[in-house]
């Protein structure tokens, strides 16, 4: 079931405050329609009451989809510094959720487990999952573009937008578009030596390059 709660959000336009119906948990298998609003980018998406501005609602929530084996939580765009420690919580929490039953270790079964920061990286994994694509090699394919154009280690966000004819569509800070041509991207998902020269990118919740590029990430000392 999904569950969803009607919070106040403020509009970043005017600052009036909205009466909004958010997710805590979504589970796409049975809300399809939740899916097609996040390729839509219409997930989450207010209106403002007062000043008619439009944005998007930043909170946290799990997005499952036991059909095709997805269960990603959902973090705030703001807290991605913290990945280290949140990738070990959405570890702790997948295994409170999946624990106890036989139902429950079935639905764990090949299921893709994974922490994202923002609901245009959730769209993201869906877009690379939906084309039957790899989200760790499309994380290498981002790392020999970074080598390529070292400008972009700059860049704070580069994702994929879309997947057309087995090419990539990136988007970089949401302005700048890149392509990388699909024998590239079919090139990488048949070198079995990927693995091996990136550990970080597989095996982790955290499936991102920022792993790679982020500053590094230190643990709070307990005074
Ligand atoms: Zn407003």
């Amino acid at each position: 079931m999904s569950t969803w709660f009607d919070e106040d959000v403020t509009c970043p336009a005017c600052g009036a405050t909205i009466h909004a119906r958010l997710a805590h948990g979504i589970h796409a298998a049975r809300a399809p329609e939740v899916r097609e609003q996040l390729f839509a980018r219409t997930f989450h998406r207010i209106t403002c009451t007062t000043c008619a501005a439009t944005f998007t609602a930043q909170r946290p929530f799990i997005y499952t989809d036991t059909e095709r084996r997805h269960w990603v939580q959902v973090a705030p765009a703001i807290e991605r510094p913290r990945w280290p420690e949140l990738e070990t919580a959405t570890g702790a929490l997948y295994d409170r959720a999946f624990t106890g039953s036989p139902l429950a270790l079935e639905l764990r079964e090949g299921m893709k487990l994974r922490l994202v920061f923002g609901l245009e990286e959730l769209r993201e994994k869906l877009v690379i999952w939906r084309a039957n694509l790899d989200d760790a090699i499309i994380e290498c394919l981002k790392a020999q573009l970074l080598a390529r154009e070292p400008r972009l280690l700059h860049a704070k966000t580069i994702v994929v937008d879309a997947v057309t004819d087995g090419a990539l569509e990136l988007v970089v800070d949401g302005t700048e578009r890149l392509a990388i041509a699909a024998p590239l991207v079919e090139q990488f998902h048949d070198d079995t030596r990927l693995p091996g020269h990136f550990p970080e990118l597989f095996g982790g919740r955290y499936v991102s390059l920022f792993r790679l590029t982020g500053p590094r990430y230190r643990w709070a000392q307990p005074a």
